[in-house]
């Protein structure tokens, strides 16, 4: 994790949340601080991608699956999608 980046802003270090664990982080959140950005973690792969290559069908669910345990700010206010009130 110290050596990831984000890739908008390159701010580092960036937040990990843990969602499902065996010897690696099958699914969970890398967050970006800073601009607040989310990338999703799914089945082991950190997605850090930029927004343009992010596809909103796809990235939404995942934030709604497990909202419960994702941080109210990163769900109403993350980047660049976020769930309405
Ligand atoms: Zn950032």
């Amino acid at each position: 994790m110290e050596i990831l980046a984000c890739p908008i802003d390159k701010h580092h270090p960036l937040e990990l949340y843990v969602f499902e664990e065996k010897d690696e982080v099958i699914e969970g959140l890398i967050v970006c601080p800073q601009c607040l950005r989310w990338y999703p973690i799914r089945d082991e792969i950190p997605e850090m991608l930029p927004d343009e290559l992010r596809k909103e069908a796809e990235d939404l669910p995942f934030l709604r699956k497990w909202q419960d345990r994702i941080p109210e700010r990163i769900l109403y206010e993350g980047n660049p999608f976020r769930l309405k009130r």
